[in-house]
């Protein structure tokens, strides 16, 4: 009995063996562990291109607030860029894009500027959280501003999630300003950007911006024309985030989300700050973010979103209504510096 046991045991073990041989040979297409060895031999970023990379935090300081830097109203280093744009067709403003297809795509700006006459901060909060949640945005940066945070501009300029865009040099108010001045606020930005992208040796982005920002919303017919000579298209926005207001108390950012959230379409440019003059831009961008992502949103850059359908255009600036920022024409000097001569680039 015992004996006859040990025969049907060693049977079983034989019939084992030739299964799994069999299995591993033939039947099955690869198992698991082959899928595995090939995931292994990948270098990490062909595992999941969906995770983003960890990125590391960059630490706010005194240096980064309101007025912590003394002003400087002396021109930049360079005064003409090198790189210079082939003009442009004046196609007048553009505040959202009509898309084609079904992608629900728009594009975060945030508009970093100061006067001629004091200095603004940057609102790494802001810079930190986009990093974050690897959200791509365009920067619409003064090149007085550029200048007063260059060490802040030159770690931007290594982060591929941002596109930088010219501001005017000190927010001179295009429709107050002459074709010279103009020219000079924009050009005087180009240079200060050409000077850092030098310093901070990134050959990999674009030679000098090819988008252009109104301070105030604010133009002219001769404006528009002095822009397009100089290679530049006119980006405004169709979604003023900020509409002014403090929003540091979450309740409130909370409510002022869910009204952007309601005016965002596919194709809209919304329009924010970075430079710490509106208060509690970061704790707002949080709950419009997460909005617009749980409603199917995706974040590009503003040249991108250009590419993705036709540009809906205006020959007037303003912020939610036609009209509305003609007020500011009297508020910043003789003409949005902060001034009180005008701004002629001499
Ligand atoms: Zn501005």
């Amino acid at each position: 009995m015992i004996l006859a046991i040990k025969i049907l045991m060693i049977v079983f073990f034989m019939l084992g063996i030739f299964t799994a041989s069999d299995i591993d040979t033939e039947d099955v297409p690869p198992t698991v562990s082959d899928d595995t060895e090939i995931i292994i031999s990948l270098p990490d970023n062909e595992i999941s291109p969906d995770i983003p990379p960890v990125r590391e935090e960059w630490i706010p300081d005194s240096l980064d607030l309101k007025r912590a830097i003394p002003n400087d109203s002396t021109p930049p280093e360079r005064l003409v860029p090198v790189t210079e744009l082939p003009p442009i067709s004046d196609d007048g403003i553009i505040r959202r894009v009509k898309i084609s297809g079904d992608i629900k795509a728009v594009s975060l700006t945030f508009d970093m500027c100061e006067l001629d006459t004091s200095t603004t901060g940057c609102d790494v909060d802001v810079l930190n959280f986009l990093r974050e949640r690897n959200i791509p945005a365009t920067l619409f940066m003064g090149g007085k501003w550029m200048r007063t945070h260059s060490r802040r501009v030159k770690q931007i300029m290594a982060e591929p999630l941002f596109e930088i865009a010219n501001h005017n040099w000190s927010h001179g108010n295009a429709a107050l300003l002459s074709p010279e001045g103009l020219t000079a606020q924009i050009l005087w930005t180009q240079a200060e950007y050409e000077l850092l992208r030098e310093e901070a040796k990134r050959d990999d982005i674009p030679k000098v911006p090819a988008l252009f920002r109104l301070p105030y919303g604010r133009s002219s017919k001769s404006a528009l024309k002095t822009i397009a000579g100089l290679g530049m298209k006119v980006i405004q926005w169709d979604v003023a985030a900020e509409s002014g207001g403090n929003n540091t108390n979450i309740k409130r950012a909370v409510r002022s989300a869910r009204l952007v959230a309601g005016m965002t379409r596919p194709g809209s440019i919304l329009l924010f700050h970075a430079n710490s003059v509106p208060k509690g831009t970061a704790v707002l961008l949080r709950e419009v973010v997460n909005l617009l992502e749980a409603d199917g949103y995706v974040f590009v850059k503003t040249s991108e979103l250009l590419e993705m359908g036709e540009a809906e255009t205006v020959r007037d600036g303003y912020f939610s209504r036609p009209g509305d920022n003609k007020a500011l024409d009297s508020k910043f000097g003789a003409d949005g510096t902060g001034r009180r001569k005008r701004f002629t680039g001499k």
